[in-house]
């Protein structure tokens, strides 16, 4: 006799899997092995690659692989968190590095974005605070607002009217305005001079998430804020990845002194783990420097997406309104999209469709990323292998 009234653990893990197989969510992990720049391999086909975030091809920067292995020679492992000896003068290295790209005072590495993010907002909100967030921001930064246990409120995309009625609803209260500059599944750009006038008006903080901007937007590629000729005045907590157009893997949190030694302190994903490993730090810098003086291979994307764009608008496909190498071919059903992600790769291309709820319901999409490593003549096949899906 069952002695507990108590449910089955893992029976309600085992109908969700039933459902999301029966609504074409379900999702799988493929591995693939190492390929060229703009290229992926899978199960030894070799597929022009239209799903990384390897913006200007730096992954497999052959001055990038170098600096690793040199740096990669004096140990691999930091081997504690950085306030217990884990701290090296390669991680102060990318944080000067980063900071002098970017024209702000300081900065500060984490090994992730997402822990950036999580870090950052729970050290520098509590329960009382309000956070207004674009309805698109990264899952990272709406996680971070509710585990801070912040008021969470969203506006609808891009509206900064919306964000305003927010943040005048509740004016007694502290407030942080947050948003990615650049939408990681749409590839718009945040309405940041509107943000940032709003947010000095109604005396809020302003956080910008640059993981698609930084390297791609601006001059020498200094993000989607220094493009719109905001600094640490307009936007006192500024965050930047090193795992897309950087080629890499880490991030970035700059400001001004006072946030950074919030963090040091009270960011519980930069306390309490591991530093990066030094070399990868190190290695970033060399990432830095390649990114920056990269203008013709921004300039090369520019005509990319040019290129598609114009292709997609002449067969008038629902392409969502983009000026980044981030191009979303809305499909709506997700087993449709899904359907034209296998043509696609069957014709030599990997294209993966998103669905949710990483993006709302019925919006399931192509999420076609470009890439500096891509040629002209890569695009204008994948317009046509998209023509006839
Ligand atoms: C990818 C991404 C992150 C997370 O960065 P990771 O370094 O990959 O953890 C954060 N914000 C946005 C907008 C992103 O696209």
């Amino acid at each position: 006799m069952n002695p507990s009234p108590r449910p089955d653990f893992a029976a309600r893990l085992r109908q969700q899997q039933q459902q999301r197989l029966q609504s074409s969510l379900q999702r799988r992990l493929h591995a693939a092995q190492a390929s060229r720049p703009g290229h992926i391999q899978f199960d030894g086909r070799e597929l022009v690659d239209f799903g990384s975030n390897d913006y200007l091809g730096l992954a497999g920067h052959p001055r990038l692989i170098e600096a690793l292995i040199a740096a990669a020679r004096a140990g691999v492992g930091a081997r504690s968190s950085h306030l217990l000896g884990g701290h090296r003068d390669d991680h102060e290295a990318l944080e000067q590095a980063v900071a002098d790209w970017i024209g702000f005072p300081r900065a500060l590495l984490f090994s992730t974005g997402y822990m950036a993010a999580l870090g950052t907002l729970g050290a520098v909100l509590d329960r009382h605070d309000l956070c207004v967030q674009d309805k698109l921001n990264h899952a990272c930064l709406l996680d971070g607002a509710r585990l801070a246990g912040a008021d969470l409120r969203r506006y609808a995309h891009g509206d900064a009217a919306a964000a305003a009625s927010l943040l005048q609803s509740q004016p007694q209260r502290r407030a942080l305005l947050v948003s990615d500059a650049v939408f990681s599944m749409d590839g718009d750009i945040a309405p940041l001079a509107e943000l940032a006038t709003l947010a000095a008006r109604e005396q809020a903080a302003l956080m910008v998430d640059e993981a698609h901007g930084l390297g791609l937007l601006g001059p020498q590629g200094r993000g989607a804020c220094a493009a719109a000729g905001l600094g640490v005045a307009e936007v006192p907590i500024w965050m930047g990845t090193l795992g897309k157009a950087l080629g890499g893997f880490g991030a970035i949190i700059a400001g001004d002194d006072w946030l950074i030694d919030t963090l040091i302190n009270n960011a519980r994903s930069y306390v309490y783990t591991t530093a990066m490993p030094p070399a990868l730090a190190r290695a970033m810098v060399t990432a830095v420097e390649l990114a920056r003086a990269a203008d013709a291979e921004r300039a090369h994307l520019g005509r990319l997406i040019e290129c598609f764009r114009a292709g997609a608008s002449e067969r008038a496909w629902p392409l969502l309104p983009s000026p980044t190498p981030i191009q979303a071919l809305v499909i709506g059903d997700s087993a449709a999209a899904l359907r034209c992600a296998e043509g696609l790769q069957a014709a030599g291309f990997h294209c993966p469709a998103v669905r949710p709820p990483t993006v709302p319901a019925g919006s399931a999409r192509l999420r076609i990323s470009l890439s500096a490593a891509h040629r002209i003549e890569d695009v204008e096949a994948l317009l046509e292998a998209l023509g006839r899906r």
